[in-house]
């Protein structure tokens, strides 16, 4: 396994290995990484001939009251995850590697659907996003990219980016990894207290029971929603950022469940933010 720092450097090992007739996976994260970064490196390994994984806190994303400064890095521990899920060449770059002086950027859109959830709370976010995305794929050039469900609107998002700018990628989708109690995995678990990791599992408990209502036949997106604000409620360190229930091809809320369709939660411990979703069942499904 190679440690690249420089953005050349990645292009010209990667093009080597595409010559020989290698196919690219890419994962890109910010690291610390967990068993749900895991699980997307070890798709990425079972499915083409050289894999790429980028360890990169994206100042761009961050906004200016978030925990960009504090964000878990420890890149000793990460290259050797890394090095144990096989990856072939990790792209650990400094900024300026990213975002070079001078070099006009594409920032991609995020639209309509970038105002929404993660992007009302996190004005900004998703074209922080995207950007980095676009960057990356710009120069890894993978033919396909792993990202996981457990962040479902950016991955809606960078899906229609793709499609939009004609990228020839395939943005692979991957389930969301949890915990024993349902937490999903997350490089800001590790911020929670004990007790406030305790009441965590309050999230998927909430989808959990969106789930079983929409599985026994309730269409009413309100009855979901008020449900799972009542389990996230039930938590004494938890407050509600938002739940809903959106289309699952356009990320757009639906008052009716009569499509396939995604529950979506966020809610804020005093230490951290967290964010899940689930996919609903159909009826009796
Ligand atoms: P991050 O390092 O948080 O930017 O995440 C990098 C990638 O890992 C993104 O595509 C995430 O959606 C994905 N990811 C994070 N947590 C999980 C999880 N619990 N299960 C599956 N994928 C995840």
């Amino acid at each position: 396994m190679e440690v690249i720092r420089g953005a050349e450097a990645l292009r010209r090992l990667v093009d080597e290995r595409r010559a020989a007739g290698d196919r690219i996976g890419f994962v890109p994260t910010m690291g610390a990484l967990h068993a749900g970064h895991r699980s997307l490196l070890r798709r990425a390994r079972g499915e083409r001939e050289t894999v790429v994984a980028s360890i990169f806190v994206n100042p761009r994303q961050f906004g200016p009251d978030e925990d960009l400064d504090r964000y878990p890095r420890d890149e000793p521990a990460d290259l050797a995850v890394c090095r144990a899920e096989g990856v072939d060449l990790v792209f650990a770059p400094p900024v300026e590697e990213v975002y070079p002086p001078g070099v006009a950027l594409v920032e991609p859109d995020p639209g309509p659907v970038g105002e929404l959830f993660e992007g009302a709370a996190r004005p900004g976010h998703f074209r922080g996003v995207l950007t980095v995305v676009y960057r990356l794929l710009e120069v890894v050039g993978p033919c396909a990219a792993y990202f996981g469900e457990k962040d479902a609107q950016q991955l809606f998002l960078v899906r229609r980016m793709a499609a939009e700018h004609g990228l020839a990628v395939e943005v692979v989708a991957c389930p969301t990894v949890r915990e024993p109690d349902g937490l999903a995995a997350s490089s800001r678990n590790a911020y929670l207290t004990p007790e406030e990791r305790e009441q965590a599992g309050c999230l998927f408990l909430a989808l959990a029971e969106a789930a079983e209502l929409a599985r026994k036949g309730e269409t009413d997106a309100h009855v979901l929603v008020a449900a799972m604000a009542r389990e996230v409620g039930a938590a004494p360190l938890a407050r509600i950022d938002y739940a809903a229930v959106v289309d699952d091809a356009t990320f757009l809320p639906i008052a009716l469940v009569d499509r396939p369709a995604r529950a979506i939660v966020a809610a804020r411990f005093p230490s951290a933010r967290l964010i899940d979703n689930l996919l609903l069942p159909p009826p009796g499904g």
